[in-house]
């Protein structure tokens, strides 16, 4: 049992601890990363690592256009290679009404300079050599969107923080936040040991509603199950991540650097909680819908298959800023995005913690919002 004081306490040590952790200290804060098992022990470890700036929330759009660029710098900014690569993502449109909502989509995003296209069936086969073409109507286009590790750009970031004379505990399993009248004074791990700091930030990622229970306050965050696999690698040749809307599509993309593939599907209906047992039905649907999509990929083998949580916020997009506790922040409820938001939240989430305003201006993703914007291209 040990008391040890910080300038700021983040619980989580995913993509969003991690991130904000690094930019609080590089902002000269002392940093503690509180982490209840080991680093990327949550969703982080076990999302696909697409990054991409198509989304249909204004704000979105502006956080993933600073978080692109800063992936395309991260290598200078963490001194490790964290196998950011630009290979665009397509979004395939097999009807009419998926079609039209791409093109709305686009209209959006192109009123913030992002450089997207709806392009032609036959240029989706350009785009993608031996795409099953059937039914296709053409796909929203974006070049500049792309992929990157996760483990490499998490792990990069905390060992920024340690740097930056900060530390990373693993093994603390946050139990308890205290607090004087409204505002936060330490955190309680489960071994005993009690960490002060006037500012505490919350980015416990699908378990981010327990932690603010633990402070009294509600976050509505749920988690829901979504599985992925990898097969092994093959000769490059996919370049952007794949994506099919339709109730049995899936979404993949072939890492860069090694040439296995990569995958999920979103379930229908979807599976509450934040189980990560992964399903016999999964390991049997995905390799059908990749090949539907790309049928040499046939005689490619599966390597590995797993679950892991999406963490919902009731409109899809993220929650950031002040709780009504002083001192207690909340950085959560990403959506299934949180890997490709992680550096720009990162930045912003450390500059309103520090300031009290960000360089984009967070507001529409508080605590104490309407949940009225949904996102659509989710
Ligand atoms: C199959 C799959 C594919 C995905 N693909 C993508 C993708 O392509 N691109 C993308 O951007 N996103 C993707 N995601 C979503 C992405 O993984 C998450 O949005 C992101 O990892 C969330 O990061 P986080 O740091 O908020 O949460 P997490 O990574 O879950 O981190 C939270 C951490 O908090 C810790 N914690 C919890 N409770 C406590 C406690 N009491 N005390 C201390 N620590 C605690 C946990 O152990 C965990 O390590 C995918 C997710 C899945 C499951």
């Amino acid at each position: 049992m040990s008391k040890k004081s910080a300038d700021a306490i983040v619980i989580g040590g995913g993509i969003i601890g991690a991130a904000t952790g690094y930019y609080l200290a590089k902002r000269g804060l002392k940093v503690f990363i509180l982490e209840r098992k080991f680093p990327c022990a949550g969703s982080t470890g076990r999302c696909i690592g697409g990054i991409r700036a198509q989304f249909t929330h204004d704000l979105t759009i502006r956080v993933m256009l600073k978080s692109i660029k800063m992936f395309q710098e991260l290598h200078e900014e963490l001194g490790t290679d964290v196998e950011w690569y630009a290979g665009g993502y397509l979004f395939l449109a097999f009807d009419e009404a998926r079609k039209k909502s791409f093109e709305q989509a686009i209209e959006i995003q192109r009123r913030y300079g992002l450089k997207v296209d709806f392009i032609s069936a036959d240029d989706c086969g350009r785009i993608v050599p031996g795409l099953n073409r059937e039914g296709l109507l053409g796909g929203a286009w974006c070049p500049t969107d792309g992929q990157a590790n996760p483990f490499k750009v998490t792990y990069g970031y905390l060992e920024g923080v340690k740097r930056l004379n900060g530390q990373v505990f693993v093994n603390a399993d946050v139990k308890k936040i205290n607090l004087s009248g409204t505002r936060v004074v330490s955190v309680e791990t489960a071994n005993g040991d009690e960490f002060f700091s006037p500012i505490v930030l919350n980015a416990a990622g699908p378990w981010a509603s327990e932690i603010g229970k633990l402070a009294g306050i509600e976050i509505p965050v749920k988690p829901d199950r979504h599985e992925a696999l990898v097969t092994e690698a093959i000769e490059r040749c996919l370049e952007p991540m794949l994506v099919d809307y339709r109730a049995d599509g899936c979404y993949f993309v072939q890492h860069y650097g090694t040439g296995h593939f990569i995958g999920c599907y979103t379930p229908v209906p979807i599976v509450p909680g934040d189980s990560v047992d992964a399903s016999d039905e999964f390991i049997t649907e995905m390799p059908r819908r990749m090949v539907r999509l790309l049928p040499k990929l046939a005689s490619v083998k599966v390597l590995r298959h797993w679950a892991g949580s999406y963490e919902m916020s009731p409109d899809g997009n993220p929650i950031c800023g002040k709780t009504p506790v002083e001192g207690f922040y909340v950085s959560a409820g990403m959506s299934g995005h949180g890997f490709m938001f992680g550096p720009a939240l990162g930045e912003l989430m450390a500059e309103l913690i520090t300031t009290g305003e960000s360089s984009i201006d967070l507001s529409e993703f508080r605590l104490d919002r309407e949940w009225s914007k949904a996102e659509a291209m989710k």
